[in-house]
């Protein structure tokens, strides 16, 4: 598309205001800066990765971090929805050039029940799902949906914290004192939304994730499906694209555009699904989240395609043309979690990419990530075993 009125907003955007300054701020500066943006931010982390890119105003100094900048996005799913609409409100009333994406995807993203109903509302499979907000209703769910059962708090959980696999009905007491009287305080209950969401435990054969930017015109490009390798709820590892996962794509596809388009959405966003089987034996995709921003999953995009997934963010929030989402070849993406390898070590390996986050050594925690992209395709998993060999903290990295 080359409609020129479809750009409106970039000549007169010089700063763009990020909520958050994780790595994922950070990242994003970085692929600003060619374009000619420089971003600041709004985080209460003192030292957080974003301090090396850009001024950082703390939650107290809003007025100032909103006088600094001419348009906004975020690179974190906490963030209040009522900042976002703020943000909003200030566009509409021309002072501002926009906050992408807008706060209904926001709203959506921070409420499991919502968005597992938005999905089905979309006809986009997901695991079956019920609301419960007493162990009444737990019980219910447990008669409905059988055993296992996953029950996750609504709001608020994430990295796979805030969740309880009930495996017989001895275990709702325990589910009920760890999520529900967490949530709701001594037992009282919050009436609507439900604080609790009962899932039917699937027995999936992968997790995959698939990442889309969408402009400010209503264009959407997709970016590959990549498999994704959790350790205790966190990513350690990234392959992209995911091997002989072809015939899974338009699905994924069709389920990220419906959902970027039913939310007027603008910017990069990340879909989480899981491959099950449906009722004939065959593969298929079920839902689970989304994330409203660019994603650790995405990190190969960097490297491995050809607009990463941060540009293409920036492209969009900027109303810039959005770029090739195309890979470049086949790469693999893994988290430094914790501690830190020797970079001369890891910059050994033909085709690494080493990214630290400056962030402080402490265990599990994501200090930076490693993009392997070797000259020759079939020297990929040599080159994962040789990054495990220099990784001080290898979990997740044995399948
Ligand atoms: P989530 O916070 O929903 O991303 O869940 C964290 C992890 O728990 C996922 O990456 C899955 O490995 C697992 N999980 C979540 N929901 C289910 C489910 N309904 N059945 C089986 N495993 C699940």
């Amino acid at each position: 598309m080359t409609n020129a009125n479809a750009y409106p907003a970039s000549q007169s955007i010089h700063t763009i205001g990020i909520l958050g300054g994780g790595q994922l701020g950070m990242m994003l500066a970085a692929a600003a800066l060619p374009l000619g943006y420089r971003c600041v931010f709004l985080e209460d982390t003192p030292n957080a990765p974003a301090h090396l890119y850009g001024k950082v105003y703390s939650t107290q100094q809003l007025d100032e971090f909103v006088a600094a900048a001419d348009v906004f996005t975020l690179e974190f799913e906490n963030t209040p929805v009522k900042t976002v609409e703020y943000l909003k409100q200030l566009s509409e009333q021309g002072e501002k050039q926009g906050i992408y994406p807008p706060p209904q995807a926001l709203k959506v993203s921070q409420d499991r029940l919502q968005e597992k109903s938005l999905f089905n509302e979309l006809n986009i499979k997901t695991v079956p799902f019920m609301a419960v907000s007493s162990k009444q209703e737990i019980e219910q769910a447990c008669e409905q949906l059988g055993l296992p059962l996953v029950l996750k708090t609504s709001r608020g959980g994430y990295d796979g914290k805030g969740q309880f696999v009930i495996k017989t009905l001895a275990d709702i007491d325990a589910a009920w004192a760890d999520l529900g009287e967490a949530v709701t305080g001594n037992g009282e209950l919050t009436p609507t939304p439900a604080p609790l969401i009962a899932e039917g435990f699937i027995h999936f054969s992968r997790e995959v994730s698939i990442i889309a930017v969408r402009g400010q015109d209503g264009n959407i490009r997709c970016y590959d499906l990549v498999e994704n390798y959790h350790h205790q709820g966190v990513l350690a590892k990234t392959q992209a694209p995911a091997v002989g996962a072809r015939h899974l794509l338009a699905q994924a596809k069709n389920a990220i555009s419906a959902i970027m388009n039913h939310l007027d959405y603008v910017g990069v966003m990340t879909l989480e699904l899981f491959v099950s089987k449906d009722e004939n034996g065959k593969d298929t995709l079920l839902a689970n989240e989304i994330a409203p921003r660019v994603h650790n999953s995405g990190h190969w995009s960097m490297e491995g395609a050809v607009t990463s997934q941060f540009e293409n963010h920036i492209r969009a929030v900027v109303g810039l043309p959005l770029g090739d989402t195309d890979n470049i070849k086949p790469s693999i993406m893994v988290n430094i979690l914790g501690q830190y390898p020797k970079v001369s070590e890891v910059l050994a390996i033909d085709g690494s990419h080493y990214h630290t986050y400056h962030k402080t050594e402490r265990e599990g925690r994501k200090i930076g990530h490693i993009t392997l992209m070797p000259s020759d395709v079939a020297d990929l998993d040599n080159a994962l075993s040789q990054l495990v060999n220099v990784l001080p903290n290898k979990v997740g990295l044995d399948k």
